[in-house]
Parts: structure tokens; sequence; C-alpha cells
């Protein structure tokens, strides 16, 4: 990966008012420019990769449930949609500190859990395909402490269609 900070694929503010433009503008101009500035160490590269992803998760007409093969993928691993939407709520809400949730393919199989700082999952052999960032500096601006407000609010911008397509990226023999 390129030691530089990629441009985000829409406007500041094209996420609102789900997330507002200005955390966008403060995250990623302040937190993600500096953990490209400081690469070297091992959770600023972490950091560049997850914000990297994670900018390319969200989109602005996001958030209808998938269908296809990731929905049934979904289904399969979760039981239904929402059973998939609450595993990952409930890893995001009650992840204790500054970290990430995600849902990741392991071996062709789709999990949940949560991680610590800018630990990633390809630090263990998984493939992220959807992630959460639960950092303070993610939502802290907007909803101050209240993180399952943010939460909420995510699910509107998710990128289905990008998750979609690193799911069968990830699946493929
Ligand atoms: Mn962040």
């Amino acid at each position: 990966m390129a030691h530089t900070l990629p441009d985000l694929p829409y406007d500041f503010g094209a996420l609102e008012p789900h997330i507002d433009a200005k955390t966008m503008e403060i995250h990623h101009d302040k937190h993600h420019a500096a953990y490209v500035a400081k690469m070297a160490v091992r959770n600023h590269g972490g950091g560049h990769a997850n914000h990297t992803l994670f900018w390319q998760l969200m989109a602005k007409n996001g958030g209808v449930e998938p269908t296809g093969t990731l929905g049934t993928a979904l289904q399969k691993a979760f039981g239904n949609f929402g059973g998939f939407k609450e595993k990952f709520t409930t890893a995001a809400a009650n992840h204790f500190g500054s970290g990430w949730a995600w849902l990741v393919v392991n071996q062709e199989k789709l999990e949940i859990y949560s991680t610590t700082n800018q630990d990633s999952p390809l630090m263990q052999g998984h493939t992220p395909i959807l992630g959460l960032d639960v950092w303070e500096h993610a939502y802290y601006l907007k909803h101050q402490n209240r993180r399952p407000e943010y939460i909420t609010a995510w699910w509107n911008v998710v990128n289905w269609a990008k998750v979609a397509e690193l799911h069968t990226q990830a699946t493929k023999r």
C-alpha cells in the first residue's frame, strides 16, 4: 500500500445527515493523515490500511440490505440479515476503548469480531470485508459518548456493493 493519504471517494458532506461533514474532514485530513505521516510504527501502518478501506465501505446511497451471494452468505452464517446486524452492532458497541468491529472472511466463512487500536484482521490471515471505526474520534464531535447512536447512523451509509465485491474476491478459488 502506498504511503500516501488517499482522497475520499466522495465529498466530506456526502454522508450527511448520517455521518457529518466536519467529522469526516477531521477524521480524514487529521487522523488518517497522521497515520500516513508516521507509518513506520505498526499502529500507524494498520491505521492507514484500516482507514483506506473504511472510506470505501461508505457511500451516499448505501444501507440497502444486500442480496445475491453476499446476502445468502450472511443468512447462512447469522440466520438472517437482522441477526448479522445485531451481532455486528453488539461487537461494535461493546468493544472496550479504541478499536474496530469487523466482518471478515476466514477460510471462506464469515465471522464477526472486534480488534483493538489499529490491529487489522489481516494480521491473523483473515480478509476484512466490512469494518467500523469505533475510536472516539470517529463520532465524538456529533455524538459525544453515545457510540450506539453513531452505529445506528452508520448503517445508513454502508456501501454494500463494495462489501459484496470484497466478499467475492475473498471467496473465489
Ligand atoms: Mn479513525
